[in-house]
């Protein structure tokens, strides 16, 4: 196995012999390319420019002008792409095959989207420009806004949140000044969480200085109507619940109104974790369930490429009972139908709980999302919510006979697996995950939501065809199988991707994050 100079492997390992196939004197596999880290590609101390020292510059940097040399590797324009292209192509990308991961909505971004981002009028203005010379970028903020609460059915939305995350911030300190407002923030300590929420969701409330209680699911996967009565009748300190809808067992809270009813009985108030809006946009309009506030992910359902860690955007609708606490700076159209960014110091903005981001929030995701919007009306976007509904049936049906469907009955935009099927034979849900890259797909998401043993949630979205579900259903059934039989081989998966099975919790625990340049002496001596 070829190490580099911390210790990582970097060549793909055993493949060759897994595969039959000589041993490579490159160390690439075909058309896969060995690639070390950039700081160990070519030799140091090469430049491709070399500048003169400037003469009479007095050194304006008070001493600090550093004295070692910088430590880069000198690479040519061809040489500093290859790397990247290289890398890229030994990563997976929803523009490269379907992409289950659940609870996470890989849907195709389409082009058009990016072209509309990438307009001069939007892409190349600054955040500090005088508001009269934006105006058009406000006004999209404004219009997208307008979709916004009309899709939900609420009367506010604060735009600026970065992230589905960031959103339940906005939310849980809105909820949070409503009762510092009513005076009971010291006495109402307690979040109502179910056991399927995302896991976001009792961080946030403890982050807001609040205590997580949590309440079972039943049977069915929804919450447990009877411990929640239960619960409401022995405390009086509720500040609300956070409740996520279609949840993560990818099914409807058919109770949703009357936890609504009950929640408002109590004093408290309803956070909905929308990011899987996607399955009921068009279809249900969150304003009419009773919610106080709720996210949309607009990575997730309007699309927006966020693998890798972003962008995100989390715009965060608000009932007419939070609306004033909404977080400043928001977009207001004034009596001459210009727009303009209302701050701390307006009168509109009494209320606001503050500040989240230093400017507006995320202008490239709002004009993605717009465009994404405009481009498939009204009809359309109930359409996409309807197909990913249906597609990710089609998979649950596709699969069922093979492996154990978490409950009973239709999902929503995810269908849920547990590990049942498996029994006690050796073989665990991970080895699944790894046996699916073989086939050439990114795995689903695994072992959660934790309240199923063994957990495997695919979400296909709706922008798969009908073929290349078939293609993945074909892939996964085979391995299952496999799976069931207690095939052993499944265990050493993945033998055909760039790496091995690795230690994941190691990785995890103790990674090597920083690079530690090889002895001078070794470099002179090359
Ligand atoms: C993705 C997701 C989140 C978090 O969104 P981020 O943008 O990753 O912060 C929260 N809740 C649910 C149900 C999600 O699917």
């Amino acid at each position: 196995m070829t190490m580099n100079s911390t210790g990582r492997p970097t060549a793909p390992t055993d493949i060759a012999a897994a595969a039959g196939a000589p041993e490579t004197v490159s160390g690439s596999r075909g058309l896969l390319q060995h690639e070390p880290l950039i700081f160990e590609t070519d030799r140091w101390g090469k430049t491709g420019v070399d500048l003169p020292a400037p003469r009479g510059r007095e050194d304006r940097l008070g001493g600090l002008a550093r004295k070692s040399a910088v430590d880069l590797p000198g690479l040519s324009e061809p040489q500093a792409v290859r790397h990247y292209v290289r890398l890229s192509q030994r990563n997976y990308a929803i523009d490269l095959g379907l992409f289950p991961l659940g609870s996470c909505t890989m849907k195709h971004n389409p082009r058009l989207n990016e072209r509309m981002a990438r307009l001069p009028g939007f892409a190349d203005i600054h955040p500090m420009q005088p508001q009269s010379t934006v105006q058009g970028a406000l006004g999209l903020i404004d219009e997208l806004a307008g979709w916004l609460k009309t899709l939900t059915g609420m009367p506010a939305v604060a735009m600026s949140p970065k992230a589905g995350a960031h959103g339940e911030l906005c939310g849980m300190l809105a909820i949070r000044k409503a009762l510092e407002v009513r005076g009971e923030l010291e006495t109402r300590r307690r979040v109502l969480v179910p056991a399927s929420a995302h896991g976001t969701n009792p961080a946030t409330a403890i982050q807001c200085g609040f205590t997580v209680d949590e309440i079972g699911a039943g049977k069915d996967g929804l919450v447990d109507m009877e411990a929640l009565r239960v619960k409401l009748e022995e405390t009086d300190d509720i500040a609300g619940i956070m409740l996520t809808n279609p949840n993560t067992c990818g099914l409807f809270e058919r109770d949703i109104r009357e936890i609504a009813d009950l929640i408002h009985e109590a004093g408290g108030y309803f956070y909905c974790d929308g990011a899987n809006f996607n399955a009921i946009m068009g279809r249900v309009r969150p304003g009419d369930l009773g919610i106080d506030a709720m996210h949309i992910n607009l990575h997730k359902t309007f699309s927006t490429p966020h693998g890798g860690g972003g962008p995100g955007s989390g715009p965060t609708v608000l009932s007419d009972a939070l609306a004033a606490f909404a977080p400043v700076p928001f977009v207001s159209q004034e009596e001459d139908g210009g727009f303009m960014l209302v701050e701390e110091d307006r009168r509109e903005a009494a209320h606001s709980f503050g500040r989240m981001v230093a400017f507006h929030g995320q202008m490239g995701m709002f004009v993605r999302a717009l465009s994404y919007m405009l481009s498939h009306g009204a009809d359309g976007l109930k359409q996409a919510g309807e197909d990913a509904v249906l597609n990710a049936n089609y998979v649950q049906a596709r699969l069922k006979e093979v492996m154990s469907p978490a409950f009973d009955g239709f999902c929503m935009h995810e269908a849920l697996f547990s590990d049942d099927f498996l029994g006690d034979n050796g073989i665990e849900t991970v080895d699944i995950a790894k046996g699916l890259l073989d086939e050439g797909y990114h795995p689903m998401t695994m072992y959660f939501p934790l309240v199923v043993h063994g957990a495997m949630l695919l979400e296909p979205t709706e922008t798969e065809s009908r073929a290349e579900l078939d293609r993945f259903c074909d892939a996964l059934a085979d391995v299952a199988r496999r799976a069931k039989a207690g095939d052993e081989t499944l265990k050493g998966a993945p033998y055909l991707a760039p790496l091995r099975r690795l230690d994941e919790t190691r990785a995890a625990r103790k990674p090597v994050l920083k690079w530690s340049p090889p002895a001078r002496e070794s470099v002179a001596a090359e």
